[in-house]
């Protein structure tokens, strides 16, 4: 029985490899300096596909990966159609916050009723944010370096992942409202979980076990 787990370079790479040791599954080539998207690992079978952070819940949706680990983020854009989430892995934590720039009264507007404009790469979290708060918003889509669009006018506001806030004060700009604490998680594709149990639920329970130990 094959297994393919789908993950992304960098910190969910990284902040993986241990949990993954602790399911005895070791990738045979480092992801960072390796060109292969396919990568083996030490068991037979399982293998590990790189894609990108924002891909992976597709990979796993259409089976073409069993198991993925995707940030809170990341499946709440994508909506989690398809996919069972088992497991909260407690890495990769950060907050979806919303940052204005220094000096921009956000409170005031907010209390004004004033439409504000959000730049972010988090369109539907950011969405359902603002509507919870009855805030009005024009949403602006980015792909990256949302920091710079209050700099140059694009933006009063965005809505981004912030861990230390030192590219926020890099930039002049303050964390105004949390959002949401966000985590790494565990999915697994929901026909893969029935068809494949035998190899897939002992991979969870070790997943859980470290996980559990790791004290998160
Ligand atoms: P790409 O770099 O391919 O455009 P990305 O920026 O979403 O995509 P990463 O930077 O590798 O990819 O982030 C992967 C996941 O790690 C994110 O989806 C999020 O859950 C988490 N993450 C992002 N930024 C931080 C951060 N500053 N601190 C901790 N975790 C973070
Ligand atoms: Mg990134």
């Amino acid at each position: 029985m094959s297994i393919r787990i789908a993950l992304s370079k960098g910190r969910i790479f990284d902040e993986t490899a241990p949990l993954l040791k602790a399911a005895g599954i070791i990738a045979s080539e480092d992801p960072e300096t390796s060109r292969k998207l396919i990568i083996g690992t030490g068991r037979t079978g399982v293998s590990i596909i790189i894609v990108r952070a924002s891909d992976v819940p597709t990979y796993v949706q259409y089976g073409a990966a069993d198991l993925g680990i995707a940030g809170k983020d990341v499946l709440l854009e994508h909506g989690g159609g398809g996919l069972y989430q088992p497991l909260d892995l407690g890495i990769a934590k950060c907050r979806m916050m919303v940052a204005v720039q220094n000096g921009f009264d956000y409170e005031g507007a907010v209390r004004r009723g004033a439409r504000l404009r959000v730049a972010t790469k988090y369109l539907k979290t950011a969405r359902e944010h603002f509507a919870a708060k009855g805030v009005h918003v024009d949403l602006i889509k980015l792909y990256g370096s949302m920091e710079l669009a209050p700099l140059v006018g694009l933006a009063d506001a965005i809505v981004d992942l912030v861990s230390s806030g030192n590219t926020l004060r890099a930039n002049n700009l303050q964390a105004v409202e949390e959002i949401m604490p966000i985590s790494a998680r565990l999915i697994v594709n929901q026909a893969a979980l029935k068809l494949k149990r035998q190899a897939i639920q002992p991979m969870l329970d070790a997943f859980a076990g470290a996980v559990a130990k790791g004290g998160t």
